[in-house]
Order: C-alpha cells, then sequence, then structure tokens
C-alpha cells in the first residue's frame, strides 16, 4: 500500500481530566453518568451531536433485558440507571409498544418488563438531561483519533505492559489531546483499546455465525393500519426491521460505506414488500432513515477473563459479578436459546483489557464468546455493564490505582448502594 508521511506536529490539550469515555451509546452514556455521579471529573466524547448510539443514531427503538423474556422470570437482572431511563420515559409519556412477546409488569421500581419500544427523540432528551444533571462534561461532535500511551506493546513477557494517558480527538477545532487518568472505551468497536495495543478479535465465520448488521426506518401509518404491533409501535408511526447486509466488518471504512449504500438503496424496495404483506399499509410512508446502518458487531477486547457460552447457558454468577443479563441468545447456531434460569453474572475481569492499564471496557465489546455476546449485547444489560465501567473508573481515579488492581468488593458495594443489580446473594451461596 502506499503511504504518506504525516509530520509530527503539537497539539493542544483540551482536557486534562480523571475519566474520559469514548462514545455515547448505551455503554457510554451510563458510563459518563457513573463516573460524574461518583464525583469524577468526567469528559464524553461522541462523533454525533445526542447520546444513545445504536438506539437513537441508528434508530434501534427496542431497550430488551430487564428480566428474562420467558420463566424463569421472577428477578429484574438490570436496575440502576438503565432503569432510572425507562421510569423517566414513562413520566414523559416516551414508551410505545414492544414487538416482542413477553408477561408485562407494571414498569414501577423492581416491577419492568423484559422489553420496552422507546421514543427515541425523548430517550436523547432523558439520556442528556441526566449527563447534564451529573456534571458530564460533553463533547460532541467530536471524533476519537488515538490513544496516547507509555510503554513498549507486550511482545514477550519480559516487556511491559502499556499504560494510557488518554486520547487524540478531532473536531471542528481540530486535533486535540484528551488527558485522563482512566479511560473507558465505550465506541462498540473497541476503538481506543484496538489504537492502544490490546489484544482484541473478530469472530470467524467458520467458528460461530456472526449476526448481520440491518438499517432500521421509521414509517408513518396513513388512514390505517395493522392489526397487532408492527415492529417498535408509536400510534401514528413504528420503526421497523429494514434490510439486512451480509456479515461486513464494521471497522473497515470502506466495507462500511459499501454497506450503507447497500442498504439504504433498498429501503422502499423493503417498504413495498411489506406493502404487499400488509395491505393495510398502502397509503402509509416511510418518513425517516437513521444517520447509521445498525452494526451489531466488531470487534471484542481480549480481557482478564472470556465469557463463555456455558456461564451463560449454567445460570453461573460469579463472587466478582459487576452486572447481569437475562437475555435469550439470539441466534444459538441459529434459534432463539432462551435462558433456563433467572440470570447469569458478567465478571469485572471481562472489562479489564489485557496489556493496556487505565483502560476499561464497556458495551458490546466486552471480552466474551459470540454466543454470550448475543444476550449481553441488548442494551439494558450493556447499560448495567457501562454503569460498572463508568462507576470503576471513577474508583481507580480517586484511588489512584489502575482498574486492574482496584478492590472490586468496593465497586460492588458501591454499585448497589447505588441501585445497581447484581445477583450476588446467588453467587455467595454459590449458585
Ligand atoms: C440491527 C440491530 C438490531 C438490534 N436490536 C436490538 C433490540 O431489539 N434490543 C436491544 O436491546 N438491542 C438491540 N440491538 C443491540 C444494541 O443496540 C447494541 O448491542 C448496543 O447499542 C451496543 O451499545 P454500545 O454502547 O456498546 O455501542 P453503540 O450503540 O454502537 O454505541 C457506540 C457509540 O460510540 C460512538 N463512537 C463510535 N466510534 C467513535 C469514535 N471513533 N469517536 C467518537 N464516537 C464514536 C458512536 O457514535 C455511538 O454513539 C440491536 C443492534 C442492531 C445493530
Amino acid at each position: 500500500m502506499r503511504t504518506y508521511h504525516e509530520p509530527a506536529r503539537d497539539v493542544p490539550v483540551a482536557r486534562d481530566t480523571e475519566v474520559v469515555v469514548v462514545g455515547g451509546g448505551p455503554a457510554g452514556l451510563a458510563a459518563a453518568i457513573a463516573a460524574a455521579r461518583n464525583g469524577a471529573k468526567t469528559t464524553l466524547i461522541e462523533r454525533f451531536g445526542y447520546l444513545g448510539g445504536t438506539a437513537t443514531a441508528s434508530l434501534m427503538a427496542c431497550i430488551n433485558g430487564f428480566r428474562n423474556q420467558v420463566e424463569p422470570d421472577g428477578m429484574q437482572t438490570v436496575r440502576g440507571i438503565a432503569e432510572e431511563i425507562i421510569l423517566r420515559l414513562k413520566e414523559l409519556g416516551g414508551l410505545g409498544e414492544s414487538p416482542y412477546p413477553q408477561k408485562d409488569y407494571p414498569t414501577e421500581p423492581g416491577q419492568l418488563s423484559y422489553s420496552y419500544a422507546v421514543d427515541t427523540e425523548k430517550l436523547k432528551y432523558v439520556t442528556l438531561k441526566m449527563a447534564v444533571e451529573a456534571g458530564v462534561d460533553l463533547m460532541f461532535h467530536t471524533y476519537f483519533c488515538d490513544s496516547i500511551y507509555s510503554g513498549a506493546q507486550l511482545r514477550c513477557l519480559l516487556v511491559a505492559a502499556r499504560s494510557l494517558h488518554g486520547v487524540i480527538a478531532e473536531n471542528k477545532s481540530g486535533r486535540q489531546a484528551l488527558l485522563a487518568k482512566v479511560v473507558v472505551d465505550a465506541s462498540g468497536d473497541a476503538d481506543v483499546a484496538a489504537r492502544a495495543g490490546a489484544p482484541f478479535w473478530q469472530t470467524k465465520e467458520q467458528e460461530a455465525p456472526r449476526l448481520t448488521d440491518g438499517l432500521m426506518y421509521r414509517i408513518e401509518f396513513g388512514s390505517r393500519r395493522p392489526a397487532g404491533h408492527l415492529a417498535c409501535d408509536f400510534g401514528r408511526n413504528a420503526v421497523v426491521w429494514g434490510p439486512s447486509v451480509p456479515v461486513m466488518d464494521g471497522t473497515d471504512a470502506d466495507q462500511l460505506s459499501r454497506a450503507e449504500v447497500e442498504a439504504r438503496l433498498r429501503v422502499y424496495e423493503d417498504f413495498a414488500g411489506k406493502q404487499a404483506e400488509h395491505p393495510e399499509l398502502a397509503d402509509a410512508s416511510v418518513v425517516e432513515t437513521p444517520p447509521l446502518l445498525g452494526i451489531r458487531q466488531t470487534r471484542f477486547v481480549e480481557g482478564e477473563y472470556k465469557l463463555t457460552a456455558d456461564d451463560a447457558i449454567s445460570g453461573r454468577r460469579f463472587e466478582e459479578n459487576v452486572a447481569m443479563s437475562s437475555c435469550p441468545i439470539i441466534s444459538y447456531y441459529g434459534y432463539r436459546r432462551y435462558l433456563e434460569h433467572e440470570g447469569y453474572g458478567i465478571p469485572y475481569r471481562c472489562l479489564v483489557p489485557k496489556n493496556v492499564e487505565n483502560l476499561l471496557i464497556a458495551g458490546r465489546c466486552i471480552s466474551s464468546e459470540q454466543q454470550p455476546y448475543e444476550s449481553h449485547r441488548a442494551m439494558a444489560p450493556i447499560m448495567a455493564i457501562g454503569q460498572a465501567a463508568g462507576t470503576a473508573a471513577a474508583l481507580s481515579a480517586q484511588h489512584s490505582t489502575s482498574p486492574r488492581a482496584l478492590d472490586v468488593r468496593h465497586l460492588q458495594r458501591t454499585l448497589v448502594a447505588q441501585g445497581a443489580e447484581l445477583g450476588l446473594e446467588r453467587a455467595a451461596r454459590g449458585g
């Protein structure tokens, strides 16, 4: 490949802070709110001008995973910030009808249903309000470009690991350095970890089928509407599942562009298919496509522990649980595998990457095999993971300790005191 030598230059230090969160999706927004609520000076950078990530920028308007979708569903496995968002949306009339078959709970604290369709505009508002109230310093329209680190990449056991000191970002003001004691990588694609030299992988098709990506779109009903709920249903309009694209690498800019082109050119054909299936949609119309194709999976970061299919299927609880998931594995070798227990644990070690200090991973790219990922990728558990990462980042920064050396019991006590569900009682009993 031909190369161009970019000359080195000095860049301004735009922030010198305690915690920087990269990415304002479900994981990143929960991480930033949690870090700031725990007293850390926190900056969040996000390429769009609002929070929500896939939920808002890709119109994925159904937040799933507050409890098992089927019995045994007695335990609400995700509480904390994720629950608060749903309750605030309820107050604002921001909940619609979820298309997922489920038992309806009353939507009270500790009494949430498996899934909620959410008004994406109200979700932008509620999450922004919560971030502002917590004191998060928001840098929108800002793109993470590189990691700032010292130390060599771990090539053999004799070489020290890298220490992360912040990130380089680019926005309308130009290229800037943001220094931090701890960085939370909530970019979904593990951009920070990859640039810092943490080991990562992408699932290979021959090992396990990957989830495909897809473009959602919003339709407005005309004079009639189909009986029942059409995807995420908001009465006069609905967000429907649109064209999906063949498996591609969402961290490859050319493949990503081609996938956007392909999906966008198929929207009206896709809608015509739905109209043929539901004649009531004859005078309905497509009113919105989101800025970004929904990307389900890209890189996974190798952490101190990799969550396994057996952990999820057997309902394992770890002594160092920091979040839980009870979601089905959505395509377990081709079928939706519901869990036969109330939920399994996600240990802190899945958020701690190998080889890089001062970095925590939050969101869909944590250290996990394909099958458990297909469960905890749902947005409720993803927010619980984000809350754990943000809280851990704040505690690490305050105690001037690396996240790897953090006292996990202290983290757990803090999370529980702030309303998170960790499923610890069962772990203590060895369940
Ligand atoms: C088609 C589809 C259907 C789905 N269906 C459901 C469903 O029904 N229910 C459910 O609960 N979940 C569903 N999911 C899964 C869920 O949406 C994701 O797993 C979840 O959003 C992951 O959250 P995250 O915060 O880790 O990453 P993301 O949502 O990907 O957020 C990452 C954020 O980081 C920002 N970012 C990325 N790179 C940079 C950068 N370099 N600089 C600055 N900012 C950056 C992005 O703009 C984004 O805001 C679906 C996903 C897809 C794609």
